[in-house]
């Protein structure tokens, strides 16, 4: 079977040194193992996201040499593709309608798993059902088996307002994509059994593989993000520069690799040299601040 990876960046601002770090460790595990690695814009919360973060995004990866396979996915450009797999959770049992507001909830608990389907007529929010076929664990390639709470409220796959969620349009499209490893920062890690169920929900035939990448710190509590401003890394260095730092974040050999190599050649050195076994657990700093 080909290795399908992607990566599958939100354009919430420019590309920031944690999502270089995810770019390169999707790409070396990628083509380090003869696969493909896709492209994908996470671009469902409009009031987060910008089309020209998209537009320079998808530029400072080419400048830094990443080539990816396919045309790239644009999640707003398939809005209709996700409302249709949303029908096909609530009609199969694994979703339902909830007209709750956090107002309501604090006064009385949800009640709309058991309501009846004309009340789906008034404006609702889709969400997933949870039950004990929720898994308790997932495997990770660099962790083994790693346990995860089960969601305290059940997770909302769309929005009353017609906003699709991150869970549902990423776990849609990783199986529209055949996708079958996932690598991405490992505060996702407590979302993952949540996108297996509904990977099995959505009638998955096969089990995702996982494989979290140590995440880069702001300050001891919180990871670089546009929240907490983070410095876009191609104002940190040049791309050779930061994908040099990127490779030693990820305790990859740099062994022959300089900073005169184009971006294109550091990247095929360090697929020549990628060791998965290398990548330590540990979160750290942005280390070009
Ligand atoms: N779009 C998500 C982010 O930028 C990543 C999603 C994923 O890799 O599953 O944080």
């Amino acid at each position: 079977m080909t290795y399908v990876g992607r990566f599958a960046p939100s354009p919430s601002g420019r590309l920031h040194f944690g999502s270089l770090v995810c770019a390169l460790g999707s790409y070396l595990r990628a083509k380090s193992l003869g696969g493909r690695i896709l492209l994908r814009i996470e671009d469902t919360d409009t009031s987060r996201c910008h089309p020209d973060n998209t537009l320079e995004i998808i530029d400072e990866l080419s400048r830094l040499g990443f080539v990816y396979d396919g045309k790239v996915r644009i999640q707003t450009e398939h809005l209709e593709e996700y409302y249709e797999q949303g029908l096909k959770l609530y009609e199969s049992g694994y979703a339902y309608y909830c007209s709750c507001t956090r107002d309501s909830l604090k006064r009385t608990p949800c009640q709309c798993v058991t309501r009846p389907p004309e009340f789906n007529r008034i404006p609702c929010a889709l969400r997933l059902r949870l039950n004990e076929r929720m898994p308790a664990f997932f495997y990770d390639v660099l962790r083994g088996y790693v346990a995860c709470q089960s969601p305290l409220n059940a997770p909302t796959l769309i929005r009353k307002d017609g906003l699709v969620s991150y869970n549902l349009a990423c776990v849609a499209d990783d199986l529209r994509q055949g996708v079958n490893e996932v690598v991405r920062g490992a505060d996702l890690m407590e979302v993952t059994t949540t996108q297996q169920y509904l990977s099995f929900a959505l009638g998955a035939g096969y089990v995702m593989s996982y494989l979290h990448l140590p995440l880069v710190m702001a300050d001891d509590k919180h990871k670089l993000s546009k929240q907490n401003h983070a410095v876009p890394v191609l104002d940190e260095g040049n791309c050779q520069e930061v994908l040099l730092a990127a490779l030693r974040f990820l305790g990859q050999s740099t062994c022959g690799i300089s900073v005169h190599d184009t971006p294109r050649m550091i990247l095929n050195k360090a697929l020549s040299s990628f060791d998965v076994r290398r990548i330590p657990l540990e979160s750290g700093g942005d280390p070009l601040r």
